[in-house]
């Protein structure tokens, strides 16, 4: 008999659920976890990411206050103070998780694990494990570019332990990190340049919303260089470093934040010597039921590149344990994924942009709400936000939802319900408002 049931690699949001649930269902279950227990998603990914995006969100909320009557005499931001708080609580919810895994008499292994067959495994410390079913959660990585000087540039995964606050940053990449942090960044007054080898940033949202951050990006100050990309980093005896570009003027800068995506974490732990086929970006290929070519081996999030996101992740973990562990066998649905990037202001989305919608449907109409919150008109905060439903015109149904502004990703959520429910339009327009609110224009769009 194997040692365990289910052996997990990787205690991150995927693999934590699989191992969690399964051992829920009665399995003999046991986790490695080289790094610390939670993943990218609680370590260094979206909890620190939201918790940085909230302390950055009071630079404007202190300006605005004066407006309302509050009078905040000093304004001063110290970023340690933030960092330590936010990798505190890091380390809380690590301890939670453990504590959640633990309960469930899920056995945790702190070390690495490397594959020696399609049932076994070695862990760092030498010792053997074997495992009916393996399921690999190793998530993924930053991918820095193999350019001059790149030694000298920062992933996201550093900016959580930052010193302390570059006064310029550039940020190479356009899509949700490079956004998210210039927002960041730039909150907390650093100056930011975003440079990007095109001129399309966040190519899967509704190109006129992303038009709308960068109009509002531009006018804080945030600075865009399209068409460009970095070709060597120096540093300077000054501690600054000099980034070669191409495509535009050479800069001087304090810090470089690489986010041109990440790559599916698959080398070195005996993936191909065991027969784990791969696909062009390195990522395990896995079949529905999230098996990959080695039968009694399974994969689940950032590791298959599927759709990069955290809930996502966690809903394969559930659908492997209720499949294989709960007798209780389904897929993921991938349709209908709302998302959002953490900018500022937020952008959200669910189901098909403009775009989208005008090459696989027939007739196709949209409808857009363009307009300043009532918060931004007394604050004098010269900030719109826009809403656009995109509606199929032969049925009427509602397959589209995008909106910039703020508090978007929380008004969407309840929106993607509509959107996945196949809402008409005339739902939306039958709904009476909640009144004086942000979303109410969701319902007034006409
Ligand atoms: P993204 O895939 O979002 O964006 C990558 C960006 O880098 C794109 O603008 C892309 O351009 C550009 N790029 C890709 N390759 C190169 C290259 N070789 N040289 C120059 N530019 C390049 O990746 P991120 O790193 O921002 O985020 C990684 C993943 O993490 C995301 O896909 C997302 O799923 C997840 N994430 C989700 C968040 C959220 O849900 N809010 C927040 C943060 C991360 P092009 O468009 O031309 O390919």
């Amino acid at each position: 008999m194997a040692d365990f049931d289910l052996f997990v690699i990787g205690a991150c949001s995927g693999g934590g659920r699989a191992a969690r649930v399964s051992a829920a269902y009665g399995a003999r279950v046991a986790i490695a976890e080289e790094y610390k227990v939670g993943g990218t998603c609680v370590i260094r990914g979206c909890v620190p990411k939201k918790l940085l995006v909230y302390g950055a969100h009071f630079a404007e909320d202190l300006d605005d206050a004066a407006m309302f009557g509050w009078d905040v005499p000093t304004k001063k931001f110290d970023w340690q103070v933030l960092r330590d708080n936010v990798l505190a609580e890091v380390g809380r919810l690590e301890g939670a998780y453990t504590e959640t895994l633990t309960n469930h008499d899920v056995t945790i292994f702190k070390e690495r694990a490397e594959l020696t067959g399609p049932n076994s495994a070695r862990l760092a410390s030498g010792k053997e494990v074997s495992a009916d079913r393996i399921l690999i959660a190793t998530g993924a990585t930053p991918a820095m570019p193999a350019i001059d000087g790149i030694e000298h540039a920062i992933s996201s995964n550093e900016t959580f332990h930052l010193e302390r606050l570059p006064k310029r940053i550039v940020i190479a990449g356009g899509g949700y990190i490079a956004n998210e942090f210039a927002g960041i960044f730039h909150q907390f007054g650093s100056h930011v340049t975003l440079v990007n080898r095109t001129d399309v940033i966040l190519r899967q949202y509704d190109q006129q919303i992303v038009d709308r951050l960068i109009q509002i990006s531009l006018r804080k100050g945030i600075d865009f260089k399209f068409n460009a990309t970095i070709e060597k980093i120096e540093k300077r005896e000054s501690g600054s470093l000099h980034v070669t570009m191409k495509g535009c003027d050479d800069f001087e800068t304090d810090q470089i934040l690489i986010a041109t995506g990440r790559k599916p974490n698959t080398a070195g732990f005996g993936l191909a010597e065991v027969g784990v086929e791969m696909g062009d970006n390195c990522q395990i290929k896995v079949d529905a039921d999230n098996r990959t070519s080695v039968a009694s081996i399974f994969a689940v999030g950032d590791v298959t590149d599927r759709v990069q996101l955290t809930p996502v992740a966690i809903r394969e973990g559930q659908a492997f344990a209720d499949t294989f562990f709960g007798k209780t066998p389904h897929q993921v649905d991938y349709s209908c994924i709302p998302s959002a990037v953490f900018s500022h202001p937020p952008i959200a989305s669910v189901g098909m942009t403009e775009g989208q919608a005008r090459n696989k449907l027939g007739q196709v109409r949209t409808y857009t709400s363009d307009f300043r919150p009532m918060k931004n008109v007394l604050a004098g905060r010269n900030e719109r936000s826009l809403y656009k439903l995109v509606v199929d015109g032969s049925t009427d149904q509602i397959v589209g939802v995008h909106m910039i502004g703020p508090d978007a990703p929380e008004i969407l959520q309840a929106a993607a319900v509509a959107v996945r429910g196949k809402l008409k339009k005339a739902d939306f327009d039958a709904t009476v408002a909640l009144h004086p609110t942000m979303a109410e224009e969701l319902v007034l769009m006409r």
